[in-house]
C-alpha cells in the first residue's frame, strides 16, 4: 500500500516539477523516502551473537542471562545460545558437524568448559571458521577448554596457553594498555571479586595484553583481559569468570560488553 502511495506521489511530483513548485515537490521526495524507510528498505541488519556454553563447573544458565542484559544496555542484539555437552568436562557439540555454523553471526561468544575433549579433526572445526574471519569472546574457562589436546590451533585461536590456574582470591588489576577502546573505561585499580587467576604459560604473536594481575603464590605476573588477531578475526578475551560474583560486578561485564563490540567492530 505505502509502494502504490509512493507512486502516486511520484506523478504529483513531476507535475509539481512541470509548474514550477520545487520547493513543495522537495518536502514530497523527502515524503517518499519517509515511506520507503518505513517499509524496510534501509532498515539495519540486527547484531547477532551466538554463544557457546556449558560444561564443567559453572553456573553458565546465571552468566548467560546476565550477558544479556550487559549487552542489552548497549546494544540490541539477536541471541542464539547453544548450551550442550551437559556439565561433563568433554563433550563433542553437533553444531561444530555443519562447515557454515557460524554463518550470519556478528561475534560468537565462547563460554564453555570441556578440557578434556582431545579430537583434533574436530577442535579444527571451530577454530578455522574462526580464522576465516568470524570474530570471538573468549570467557574463562573456554581457556581451558581443549587443552588436553595435542594440536596447539585452539590455543593459537585463543592468543594464550593456559593449563592451570591459581586459587581463588580477589586479584589486583593492572592495565597495560589504557588507551585501547576496550579498556578506557575500564578503572585504574579494580580487583576482582573472587576468581582463579589462570596461569598463562604463553601468549601468541598477535596477542596485546590489555590487563595482567599477580600469583598469590610466587609474584609471576599473568595477562587477565588481551586481545588477539586469528586469521581475519578479532578475539577478545579475559580469564576472569569463575564466579557469580565477578558476573554481578557490573565493571566485568562493562569490559565484557566493551570485548564484543570490539572484536564486531561495532
Ligand atoms: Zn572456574
Amino acid at each position: 500500500m505505502e509502494l502504490h502511495n509512493s507512486f502516486n506521489q511520484a506523478v504529483f511530483i513531476r507535475k509539481n516539477l512541470k509548474s514550477g513548485h520545487f520547493f513543495y515537490s522537495l518536502l514530497l521526495l523527502l515524503f517518499v523516502f519517509n515511506t520507503l524507510f518505513a517499509c524496510g528498505l534501509t532498515k539495519e541488519k540486527p547484531f547477532r551473537v551466538l554463544l557457546i556454553t556449558g560444561g564443567c563447573c559453572h553456573n553458565y544458565k546465571f552468566q548467560t542471562q546476565v550477558l544479556k542484559d550487559a549487552l542489552a544496555k548497549y546494544q540490541k542484539a539477536d541471541w542464539t545460545v547453544v548450551s550442550e555437552g551437559g556439565t561433563a568436562t568433554k563433550a563433542i557439540l553437533p553444531l561444530f558437524n555443519d562447515s557454515n555454523w557460524a554463518k550470519g553471526y556478528d561475534v560468537v561468544i565462547h563460554n564453555e568448559c570441556f578440557a578434556d575433549t582431545q579430537d583434533s579433526e574436530y577442535i579444527k572445526k571451530i577454530t578455522q571458521v574462526h580464522f576465516a574471519g568470524v570474530p570471538a569472546v573468549v570467557i574463562h574457562c573456554a581457556m581451558h577448554t581443549y587443552r588436553s589436546a595435542k594440536t596447539d590451533d585452539w590455543r593459537e585461536f585463543l592468543g594464550v596457553s593456559s593449563y592451570k590456574h591459581d586459587h581463588q582470591s580477589l586479584y589486583p588489576v593492572k592495565k597495560a594498555e589504557g588507551k585501547h577502546p576496550i579498556m578506557n573505561k575500564f578503572p585504574d585499580n579494580w580487583i576482582s571479586p573472587k576468581d582463579e587467576l589462570y596461569i598463562i604459560e604463553k601468549t601468541g604473536a598477535n596477542t596485546k595484553i590489555l590487563a595482567t594481575s599477580v600469583s598469590e603464590i610466587n609474584g609471576e605476573i599473568h595477562p587477565v583481559i588481551w586481545t588477539n588477531q586469528y586469521g581475519k578475526a578479532r578475539v577478545f578475551g579475559t580469564t576472569f569468570g569463575h564466579s557469580d560474583d565477578t558476573f554481578r560486578d557490573t565493571v566485568f561485564t562493562d569490559l565484557l560488553v566493551r570485548g564484543i563490540l570490539w572484536a564486531a567492530n561495532k
